[in-house]
């Protein structure tokens, strides 16, 4: 498979221009396009946001995006092609499992790399422990 080009990341940069609400900090959206604040997402628990503003923007760049992907997409996509290569199918849960419960094991590691690369865009980020 190809890899398809990721979308880009609609919040902010800087978090600190986020607010305290519910518990949680939340940073700003922006449309990826013109660049207009369309609203909020509680920072600890999003890995990826993408927003295009009213129908303008929408309407000029939604068919582009279209053909792009989220980037859990690509992480997941990687993931199973992996286990088709190395088992010819898709692990079942039980062995997914005991493939991340092995630091050794290329499944682990993909993860790990996604885990550490998920912390290093969002130092906030909540993510499982491995
Ligand atoms: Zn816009």
């Amino acid at each position: 498979m190809s890899i398809p080009t990721v979308l880009p990341d609609s919040r902010a940069t800087n978090p600190k221009r986020g607010q305290y609400r519910d518990g949680q900090w939340w940073v700003p959206v922006y449309c990826a396009n013109c660049g207009a604040e369309l609203g909020i997402v509680p920072e600890p628990s999003t890995t990826f946001a993408f927003f295009l503003c009213d129908a303008r923007c929408a309407e000029t760049w939604a068919p582009k995006a279209g053909e792009m992907v989220e980037p859990d997409v690509v992480f997941f996509q990687t993931l199973l092609d992996e286990q088709l290569d190395r088992y010819g199918r898709e692990l079942t849960a039980t062995e997914l499992m005991a493939a991340l419960a092995d630091e050794t094991h290329p499944i682990h590691q993909l993860v790990r790399e996604r885990h550490d690369e998920l912390r290093r865009l969002n130092p906030a980020l909540v993510v499982p422990a491995l």
